[in-house]
This record gives structure tokens, C-alpha cells and sequence, in this order.
């Protein structure tokens, strides 16, 4: 059988070669950090999710190996049978007090807290009301409940509020959405869509994974910054972006919902425990935002720094504030083409960010994102937008 199968799949593959979209992965050969080694080269990263800096700091290294040294590296048990510690229930207690909810179950990723949120908790009687663009692993999990599904405009208010018209018989409602989008950085309007909320009876899920330790004055997140936090009822977030970056994910509520996904849902339940060194260091990183303002701090005047900079030399720029710096190209022609192209002259140039365009983003919004870190010197960022201002130029891409 196999034969024809293969065939199928090498015949699948050379097309999707063909059109460009054959994704090619880059091997790094140094740690996560501002400079990384790409083919024997040292580059400065600019597309990670290391927000705050954190992947590669010496203290959460520390207290990643002091955990391993004093709790071994697995537990070969999932958390029902014998793979609770009290290190688990501490982390646990820590993530709800940092972001101000009753309580939070851990998963493996956030892929597995947005897989298993949805179908313990809503009910083919119930609607889920969710954002066209919000991300993979929710529409995902959304798939897996029986609920009736309502998909909004992205970001549009007005199309929320129909189809919370539309599923106003549902026993219960759920808005979902991204806390902040990571393509655009445009960040949910969560104090419209709590209002909508309490005008319409549904509940309020964010996933916070783009914003969970840096959005908000003090890193609490979107609902922080928007001043809404008792009025969402669930947060689903991830350890493995700007809190430390190695894997695990999870999903933080109210005291009953946590305590029914605990009894129900299935990646939790069936799936392995996080490793407690992963837990010794996410204690570590809630230890350091609690404590040391500075990464948040050199975050927001890092991003700040390179936004202002591409934007005073001509580039187009989403404007938020926050670490996600899409730079635009759809207004010239061949927008693909050209942040394909630039992306690669500024590895060239010692800058490894990379180009987006259709079917990624839609056409004619082709663009380079990149990200800041705590970890980026002003030299370093400096250094970027003189890449980018030699190369753009090189492309036209200027002004
Ligand atoms: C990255 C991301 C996830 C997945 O996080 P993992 O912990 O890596 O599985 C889920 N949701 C959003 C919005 C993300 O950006």
C-alpha cells in the first residue's frame, strides 16, 4: 500500500516546493539569545518569542538546573495518577496570583490548554463566539466541542455583537479571542468585548500567549492593560514564549471551571505531567517580573527604539505598542517578493527576521515581522535599523 501513498505525498510536496511554500527550517548552532549562530554565522535574532529575554538568563538557567539536580528530570505518570508535586500546585498558585484569577491548571503547551477547554466545559446547547483570526490550537479546540460555533470579523465589534444576537437561545455563550494578534499586534478590545459580555450574558476567554509577562504595566497581560481582569473568566497562556520559552502552556479561571477541566479535560488528563524543572523555572521567571522591573522595562524602549527608527526612515509600520514590529510592504508592487528578498539580504547583513506573505498573511499585506527583546542592546537595534536602511534602499523600499 504504501507505494502510491508515497507517491502521493512526494508529488504534495514538490508542489508545495513549487509554490514557495515549502517551509525550510534554520539550524541554530548556539543558544537561545540577541545574537545566535545560523550556518557558522553570528546574526542578530530578531523573530523570536523571547520577549523578556528570559530563554537564555543565567537565573532561570540556574534555577532550571537546581531543580533537575534536586527533582530528577520526569515523572512518567500523568497528574491524576502520580505526577502532581508540590512544585506543580506551587506554579499553579503562582501563574493565578500573578495574573489575578482563582485558580490555573497546567498543560503540556497552550496548544493542549486551547485543545482542551472548549469541549469539557461547552456543551451542544452552548455557542462559542470567536475571532476570525484567532490562532491555530483555538479553532482546533474549538472543533472538539459540540457547541455551536460563531465566528466574528476580526476584531469587529459590531459583527460580535450580531452573532451574540444570533446565539442569544444558547444556554451559555463564550466569546473567544486572542489577547494580542501576532501577525498585525493588534490587540482585542477587551473592554468593549466585556461589555458586550455583560450586555449579552456570554463569557470571556482570552489567549494571552502573545502578551502574558509584557503587555500591561506591570506584565500581567491584556486584560491588564485594559483594566478588565475580574471580568474575564478564563485565561489560556503559554511558558513558552516570553516566560521562559522552554514548552508548557495553561489555562487560569475561575475557581469551578479549573476545577471541572482538572476532572475533564483530555490533554490534561491523558497526557504526561510538565517536567518540574520547567516548573522551578517558571517560578523563577514569575520571581524576576515580580521583583526586577528592568526587562520590561528595556522591552518597551527597545521596541519603542526600533519601531520609531524604521518608521523615521521610511518604512511602513504597524504602530502598537508592543514587541511585534510588522514592517509592511503591501503598497509597493510584489510585496512578496520584496520582503522575501529583503529578509534575505539582511541575514546577509547579519539581521535573521523573516518575510510573511500570502497564504500566511492575506495577499498584498506581505511583510517582515520582527520582534524585540529585553535581551537587544540599543547598539544591537541600532544596528538593525542600519541593515534595514541599506537594504531597503537596495529594494526601493524606502519612503
Ligand atoms: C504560540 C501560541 C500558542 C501555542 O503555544 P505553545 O505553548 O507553544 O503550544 C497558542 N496560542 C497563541 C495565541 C500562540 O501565539
Amino acid at each position: 500500500m504504501y507505494g502510491k501513498f508515497g507517491e502521493t505525498l512526494r508529488r504534495e510536496l514538490d508542489s508545495i516546493r513549487e509554490q514557495g511554500l515549502y517551509k525550510e527550517e534554520r539550524l541554530l548552532e548556539s543558544p537561545k539569545g540577541a545574537e545566535i549562530t545560523v550556518g557558522g554565522k553570528k546574526v542578530l535574532n530578531f523573530c523570536a518569542n523571547n520577549y523578556l529575554g528570559l530563554a537564555s538568563d543565567p537565573r532561570v538557567v540556574a534555577a532550571a538546573r537546581k531543580t533537575l539536580d534536586q527533582w530528577g528530570y520526569g515523572l512518567s505518570s500523568v497528574r491524576f495518577i502520580c505526577g502532581t508535586t508540590t512544585l506543580h500546585k506551587q506554579l499553579e498558585a503562582e501563574l493565578s496570583d500573578f495574573l489575578g484569577m482563582e485558580d490555573t491548571i497546567l498543560y503540556a503547551a497552550a496548544f493542549d490548554a486551547n485543545g482542551g477547554v472548549f469541549e469539557p466545559l461547552l456543551d451542544k446547547n452552548s455557542a462559542i463566539i470567536t475571532d476570525q483570526l484567532n490562532h491555530a490550537s483555538i479553532i482546533d479546540g474549538v472543533r472538539l466541542a459540540k457547541a455551536r460555533r460563531y465566528i466574528y470579523d476580526h476584531l469587529d465589534m459590531n459583527h460580535l455583537e450580531s452573532q451574540l444576537r444570533e446565539a442569544a437561545d444558547a444556554e451559555f455563550r463564550l466569546i473567544v479571542t486572542d489577547g494580542v494578534f501576532s501577525m498585525d499586534c493588534d490587540p482585542a478590545p477587551l473592554n468593549d468585548i466585556c461589555d458586550l459580555a455583560d450586555k449579552h450574558q456570554a463569557m470571556v476567554l482570552v489567549d494571552d500567549s502573545h502578551a502574558t509577562g509584557f503587555v500591561g504595566p506591570t506584565g500581567r497581560g491584556t486584560p491588564e492593560a485594559f483594566g478588565v481582569t475580574d471580568r474575564v473568566d478564563i485565561i489560556t497562556s503559554t511558558l513558552g514564549k516570553a516566560l521562559g520559552g522552554a514548552l508548557g502552556g495553561f489555562t487560569s479561571g475561575r475557581k469551578e471551571i479549573i476545577e471541572w477541566l482538572r476532572q475533564k479535560s483530555r490533554p490534561y488528563l491523558f497526557s504526561n505531567s510538565v517536567p518540574m524543572m520547567i516548573c522551578g523555572a517558571a517560578m523563577e521567571v514569575l520571581r524576576i517580573l515580580r521583583e526586577d522591573p528592568e526587562p520590561l522595562q528595556k522591552l518597551n524602549s527597545n521596541q519603542r527604539r526600533l519601531r520609531q527608527g524604521l518608521c523615521d526612515l521610511g518604512f511602513t509600520v504597524n504602530k502598537c505598542d508592543h514587541a511585534i514590529i510588522p514592517v509592511m510592504f503591501g503598497h509597493h508592487e510584489n510585496d512578496a517578493v520584496m520582503a522575501q528578498g529583503i529578509a534575505s539580504d539582511l541575514l546577509d547583513e547579519g539581521i535573521y527576521c523573516i518575510g510573511f506573505s500570502f497564504p500566511v498573511v492575506p495577499r498584498g499585506m506581505a511583510r517582515i515581522r520582527l520582534q524585540a527583546s529585553a535581551a537587544h542592546s540599543d547598539e544591537q537595534i541600532d544596528r538593525c535599523l542600519a541593515a534595514f536602511e541599506k537594504v531597503g534602499r537596495k529594494h526601493g523600499a524606502l519612503g
